[in-house]
């Protein structure tokens, strides 16, 4: 496959993603709540999940928000890939993400659809948009308390 055709696939999928998320809107019930932003491109999001009863698994993760296509596509993604993963496996997740962006790793076969967003590390203005997700994920799973969206948001600014 030529690179045209590989980053032909990549804003195809992203852009699938963009038009039909399949996780958007707001988990019931809410055990956590995070707020992130993007100053660079103006991306925002809210992420919500749904933790199970030991707190230590996500059952449901849900994204709002409003960005380009990059950032909520891959918001999209991201709730799909950490449905049912413990709390360690997505900081796992995260700390991959944020590898394969700088072009370090790759997500493994099972994981394999996050791997499209490498397709934006060529840009590296848009690698902010793409991390942005993950960013405030972690943010969500590292402050247990935080359930209301108002508590804060993070901003993805400094990385
Ligand atoms: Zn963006």
């Amino acid at each position: 496959m030529s690179l045209g055709n590989l980053r032909d696939l990549y804003q195809q999928v992203i852009l699938e993603h963009y038009k039909k998320p399949r996780h958007r809107g707001k988990t019931e019930p809410v055990h956590r709540s995070q707020r992130g932003h993007n100053p660079s491109c103006g991306d925002t999001i809210e992420l919500t999940l749904q933790l199970n009863e030991a707190g230590d698994r996500i059952c449901d993760v849900k994204f709002s928000g409003e960005g380009c296509a990059i950032a909520m596509a891959s918001a999209d993604l991201m709730a799909g890939a950490c449905l049912g993963k413990t709390v360690s496996e997505a900081l796992e997740m995260v700390e991959r993400f944020q590898g394969m962006m700088k072009g370090e790793v790759e997500f493994p076969k099972e994981l394999r659809k996050l791997n499209v967003m490498q397709g934006v590390s060529q840009f590296p203005v848009r690698i902010k948009c793409a991390n942005l997700t993950w960013h405030t994920l972690k943010a969500a799973l590292e402050n247990p308390d935080r359930t209301q969206p108002e508590a804060g948001f993070v901003s993805n600014e400094l990385d």
